[in-house]
């Protein structure tokens, strides 16, 4: 089929998931002109989408524009692993040093309860967003990953949290779920999802459109103010403005320090014989990882290929975001030898889709959700690598916040919470970059002395563990 005669980018060559996400790629037309709403948001991935679709839910008579620099699921929220999980970037004692111990574990309640709700919507608003609730397995493969594996379980208890929610896994028991080489035991959860992302942001801007928002795309903003945002379409006018723009965020004037811009990139594998999966196991479409420093995250998709990506790759100075730093062929590679590290068995495999994206990461690793009412100014972002179900919870609270509900939602600790900015230029990139170097030099130092790494101790601070 050939592609309409404009410029556009071949948005379905962005991933594996655009190119299979089930919805033609063709934009929706731009901005016309000046207008006037009730909420303008700002970004079209989750946080937008999902802010727009509750609040149209809440009360259809809004008037809702959504609008987007390039298509909806451009960014971050098409391009994921797809892991749909409880997670949240900032860990509980840092949460109840935001407020108490009982904030911390509502918090993590409500991140559990998200991701059934995730699936509830895309189940009522028939997006087949392949959801399997298989929850996630960490294997530990060496001595030193399966003593943070025990630490974790043992910090777990010490919150309250009992096994339905996180609990050790022996080597057999772990082997039985993913036949990972040199498994010495695992830690697992049932609190994850796998998901189709693509399918899922495309279907979430359908029914947002279908609640009666509008999305606009290939309309950039050029600047977000109280009560309005420029677009070199024309201004929109609106008593709430939300920015959804995460990983972009630098790109906007006055926000260079909000979030520095983190790539992560992802490998896909062709579909794998039946005979592979049988010695592979994730017989429940389990996502999985293991308790290295350097995060990797996998999952089996419903057509069963692997999906597996990781960091690694460089920050770019001054928090530059481009197409051309989605690829990185030498992460790749490394990406696609960690996998054959930890399932030998796919040793002559083909990789069919590679493709990357920027995170966004807040100074304090704490991501955060608010509305400043004295200026109508609202936004939710610094998920790290773990917002495609925060997003959702930030969606169900800027719902609360814009229409002045005082809500289980709206006391949760990250809401209102201001991250500090990050360093300027070139601190910010000798930082950055030093931790992920030391984090890929704390695993290889634990591969070698089978002891937790002293650097990934030094370096904590850098890394936000
Ligand atoms: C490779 C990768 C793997 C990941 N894996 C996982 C995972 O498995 N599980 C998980 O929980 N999280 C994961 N994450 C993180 C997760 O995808 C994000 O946290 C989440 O999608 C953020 O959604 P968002 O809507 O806030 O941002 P985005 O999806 O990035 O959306 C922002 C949108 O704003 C638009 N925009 C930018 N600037 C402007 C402007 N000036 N005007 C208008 N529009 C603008 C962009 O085009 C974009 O569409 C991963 C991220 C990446 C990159």
């Amino acid at each position: 089929m050939g592609r309409p005669l404009s410029l556009s980018p071949a948005y379905d060559r962005l991933s594996f998931w655009h190119e299979t996400a089930g919805s033609g790629w063709t934009p929706r037309p731009s901005l016309p002109g000046d207008l006037d709403v009730d909420v303008a948001v700002v970004g079209a991935g989750f946080t937008g989408l999902w802010t727009a679709y509750y609040l149209a839910e809440a009360d259809p008579t809004l008037r809702i524009a959504v609008l987007e620099a390039e298509v909806a699921g451009y960014g971050a929220s098409g391009r994921n692993g797809g892991w749909c999980s409880a997670l949240f970037p900032a860990s509980l004692p840092a949460l109840a040093a935001l407020s108490d111990r009982g904030g911390a574990l509502a918090q993590h309640r409500a991140m559990r309860e998200t991701v059934d709700e995730v699936a509830r919507v895309a189940a009522v608003e028939g997006i087949d967003a392949h959801v399997a609730k298989g929850g996630t397995i960490a294997l530990a493969r060496n001595r030193a990953q399966w003593r943070r594996a025990r630490d974790e379980v043992r910090d777990a208890r010490d919150w309250g949290r009992g096994d339905d929610d996180l609990r050790l896994l022996d080597a057999r028991e772990a082997t039985s779920v993913l036949g990972g080489a040199g498994t010495v035991g695992a830690t697992y959860t049932p609190d994850c999802a796998a998901i189709h992302p693509g399918r899922l942001v495309r279907g979430l801007a359908e029914a947002v459109e279908r609640r009666g928002a509008q999305v606009y795309e290939r309309t950039r903003a050029t600047a977000i103010e109280a009560g309005r945002v420029r677009t070199a379409h024309g201004v929109v006018r609106a008593e709430t403005v939300v920015r959804a723009t995460e990983g972009y965020t630098p790109t906007l004037a006055g926000q260079a320090r909000a979030v520095a811009p983190v790539y992560s990139l992802v490998i896909a594998t062709e579909p794998l014989a039946a005979e592979t999966w049988r010695q592979i196991g994730l017989a429940r479409r389990e996502t999985f990882t293991d308790h290295r420093h350097l995060i990797v995250y996998g999952q089996r998709t419903a057509d069963d290929r692997i999906v597996f990506g990781g960091r690694g790759a460089p920050y770019h100075a001054g928090s530059r975001v481009k197409p051309e730093f989605d690829r990185d062929e030498r992460v790749f590679i490394k990406l696609y030898a960690a996998l054959l590290d930890l399932l030998p068995v796919l040793a002559g495999t083909r990789v069919t889709h590679a493709w990357g994206g920027a995170l966004g990461i807040p100074r304090d690793w704490c991501a955060s959700v608010g509305l400043d009412r004295r200026t109508g100014l609202g936004w939710a972002g610094g998920y790290v690598g773990d917002g495609v179900s925060t997003t959702n919870l930030a969606g169900r609270t800027l719902r609360d916040l814009v229409l002045g509900r005082d809500t289980e939602l709206t006391t949760l600790p990250w809401v209102g919470h201001r991250s500090r900015a990050w360093e300027p230029e070139p601190l910010r990139w000798l930082g950055i970059n030093a931790g992920l170097r030391a984090t890929t030099l704390a695993d290889a130092e634990e591969r070698l002395t089978r002891r937790p790494s002293v650097v990934a101790r030094a370096v904590a601070p850098l890394t936000g563990h």
